[in-house]
């Protein structure tokens, strides 16, 4: 045998013995996680030291001068955290995930391998059956990070979002399925060497072992993100669908993996029952934005709202809409799992509305623009769209744990297209008040690329008298205008869309500038993100805060940029929003 480990025959006492140490190294393995949440919060309790450490001294010529010594280590500590969350953000490359999340991935794995091969001697199916009750024991921590509630342990523990955590439940998928794949050919190898191979395959556990890793690499297959992004509902179905099923074929395979295995229905019962209570139905109009191709939704709300207290930045997962009230079986599936994620881009307490922006692609979001066209179609020109039954999912989102803005000298907000349905809400409540990061004298930039200036329709409300004109034009939002007139290119080439592309006002260039809202500068062709970015960082020598939003390769052209500064050692907050995983 290789390795040093051989096909043993154990007594009943070492039989005894294995089994203890089957339980002993799976418990192990299964708190371990518990080192990671105390890593978080120790690393937020220094971050809190240094915080408290570098704040400002007392404004007052009769304050206390601060502890210039403490502030020096605590000024280091934050420059090398900064370095080191920079390095760690930067991909390794384009869709192969960032070098922190291969370094936590690897080290886990090997943390995990060395739980799987410690104290087992030369006894090969001791071996074996360690990789599999390992890589068991970190289904339940597995199911857990794929929780959306914010009430998920995990992310008050490491005040992470579910779109932050989620790319930690795929690299533990990974791994879980790495560790299986072990246990099954080692299991294999085993009965094929011994001449057992036709007796055993007739046997339950092995049967269920092997349609458990049939689905386990059906569900690892699907999610891969180039099947992801060829249909993304084909991976939300399966994915679904085997994540329950999975749990039958592992009750029966073995029974000593059943308690992880009640953990995880309890779990996933949980989940479904907070899920269903951020479920609500409200009454809203959709319609399609003239000239563009995308659909608002706004849904009015009162003054007892609990969605008047949501944050900027915040998203929803939206049903896809039927048009009509209805509680039959299918509206209740089609509520719960056709749906899709979108950024409220009001904000909830000054609209007293939520607005919905989204742009029209191939699945619910065409449907979503054919209803709106519908149903405006049944209403005469210049009246508005009937209300019809909407619901949403939520509030969700990473916005919550932004830091407050108003505390740093300069804002730069980076939105391409659609995106700016995450900046605009932060921007507003920078500049109109009322707001978390409402700021008495903010610095902020605001760059926005679009194809065409319709698309920024939604975006600024008409002016309410609060803000000051020299708010306005001080940090007027620069609209690019990358693709002036002309029909939208943005739609995909299906007949529909083509008609839609075909009923656009095609407006010369000069039009359109004509019609920019208050509030906004309007220039053409693409920004030069690079310029705008060392602008922002030369006028001034204090923090940065750098918000994005768009498609990626502009986001990473930024944040090349910003990482030039970065490694200057100048102070630098940085998040990007993305509308994908
Ligand atoms: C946090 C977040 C906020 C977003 N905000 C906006 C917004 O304000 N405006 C806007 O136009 N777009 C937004 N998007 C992107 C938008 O959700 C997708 O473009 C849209 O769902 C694609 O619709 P479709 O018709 O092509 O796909 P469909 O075939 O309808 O989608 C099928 C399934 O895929 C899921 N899905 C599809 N795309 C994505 C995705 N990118 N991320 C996660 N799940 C997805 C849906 O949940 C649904 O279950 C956001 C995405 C995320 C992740």
């Amino acid at each position: 045998m290789a390795f040093g480990y051989e096909f043993v025959i154990l007594n009943e006492p070492e039989k005894e013995q294995r089994r203890y140490l089957l339980g002993l190294y799976s418990t192990i393995a299964q708190w371990s996680a518990l080192g990671v949440f105390i890593f978080f919060q120790a690393y937020f309790l220094l971050c809190w030291f240094a915080e408290r450490s570098t704040s400002e001294p007392p404004k007052s010529p009769f304050g206390r001068p601060g502890k210039l010594k403490s502030r020096t280590w605590a000024r280091k500590f934050q420059q090398a955290l900064q370095q080191v969350s920079w390095w760690t953000g930067k991909s390794v490359r384009r869709g192969w995930g960032t070098r922190g999340e291969w370094i936590a991935g690897l080290a886990w794995t090997v943390w995990l391998l060395f739980l799987s091969i410690h104290n087992t001697g030369d006894d090969f199916l001791h071996l074996t059956k360690r990789f599999g009750i390992v890589g068991a024991s970190q289904l339940p921590l597995h199911y857990m990070l794929a929780i959306k509630s914010p009430y998920s342990p995990i992310q008050l523990i490491t005040r992470l979002s579910h779109e932050q955590l989620k790319v930690s439940h795929q690299i533990m998928g990974r791994i879980i399925y790495f560790l299986f794949a072990l246990h099954a050919s080692f299991y294999l190898y085993f009965f094929v060497q011994s001449g057992f191979l036709a007796q055993r395959i007739r046997d339950l556990d092995v049967i269920t072992g092997l349609i458990s890793i049939t689905m386990f690499t059906i569900l690892s297959t699907t999610a891969l993100e180039i099947l992801r992004r060829w249909s993304y509902r084909v991976f939300y179905t399966t994915h679904i669908i085997l994540a329950g099923l999975l749990l039958e074929p592992l009750f029966l395979h073995v029974t000593h993996i059943r308690p992880y295995l009640a953990e995880i229905v309890a779990i996933i019962v949980l989940h479904e029952i907070v899920r269903n209570y951020s479920v609500r139905r409200y009454s809203g109009m959709i319609g399609v934005i003239p000239g563009t191709n995308l659909v608002e939704i706004r849904i009015p709300l009162i003054s007892t709202d609990k969605e008047l207290t949501w944050k900027p930045g915040q998203h929803v997962y939206l049903s896809r809409p039927t048009g009509v009230s209805s509680s039959s079986w299918y509206e209740s599936f089609v509520t719960r799992y056709r749906v899709n994620p979108f950024t409220i881009a009001s904000l909830p307490a000054k609209d007293k509305q939520l607005l919905l922006v989204t742009r029209t692609l191939s699945g619910n979001t065409k449907s979503l623009a054919d209803l709106a066209r519908s149903l405006s179609a049944e209403v005469g020109p210049g009246e508005t769209s009937p209300s019809i039954p909407i619901a949403l999912e939520g509030p969700y989102g990473a916005s919550v744990h932004l830091p407050d803005l108003s505390k740093f000298d300069r804002v730069l907000l980076v939105a391409g297209g659609v995106g700016a349905t995450f900046l605009v809400p932060v921007y507003r409540s920078m500049i109109e008040g009322e707001g978390v990061f409402r700021s008495a004298n903010p610095q902020i930039r605001f760059v926005w690329a679009v194809r065409k200036l319709a698309e920024t329709q939604w975006a600024l409300p008409s002016p309410d008298g609060d803000e000051t004109e020299s708010d306005v034009t001080q940090n007027a939002v620069e609209v690019y205008i990358t693709r002036p007139s002309g029909a939208n290119l943005q739609l995909d080439n299906t007949g529909d869309n083509i008609e839609l592309a075909e009923a656009e006002q095609l407006m010369p260039f000069q039009d359109e500038t004509e019609k920019a809202r208050r509030g906004m500068t309007v220039h053409v062709g693409r920004p030069d993100i690079g310029s705008i970015a060392d602008e922002v960082f030369t006028n001034s020598f204090g923090s940065v805060a750098v918000l994005a939003c768009g498609p990626q390769i502009m986001t990473e052209e930024l944040r090349e940029r910003v990482g030039k500064w970065v490694k200057e050692g100048r102070d630098v907050y940085w998040h990007c929003e993305t509308f994908g995983w």
